[in-house]
């Protein structure tokens, strides 16, 4: 058994390297995963954020991502987004200060 890739054989994309649209299509599936009950406000909250973070905070507002995830989702929004503001976050005395994400 040879374990031989084709050079022309499309690769799936990197999770960070999703287009919009893919990710718009994702986030479609993952929506239908949130509570009924809080599924529209989700859904309105998601209009606000960053393509790139989308993934990410659905996961966590529809319980299917690990608490590590979770909160890495809860320190970007407190940010509005912003990476490089949560590496910097200067709120010391927050419960997730010792647990946020891009140190
Ligand atoms: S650690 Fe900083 S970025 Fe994370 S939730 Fe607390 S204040 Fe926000």
């Amino acid at each position: 058994m040879t374990s031989e890739t084709s050079p022309t054989k499309p690769q799936p994309p990197k999770h960070g390297a999703l287009d919009a649209e893919a990710t718009a299509r994702i986030a479609q599936k993952r929506l239908k995963r949130v509570c009924p009950s809080r599924r529209s406000k989700v859904a309105e909250r998601l209009k606000s954020i960053p393509v790139r973070a989308r993934l990410g905070y659905l996961a966590a507002a529809a319980g299917k991502a690990s608490p590590r995830k979770a909160i890495k989702a809860f320190c970007l929004e407190c940010v509005c987004w912003d990476r490089a503001e949560v590496r910097q976050c200067t709120s010391l005395a927050c419960p997730m200060y010792a647990y946020r994400p891009f140190k």
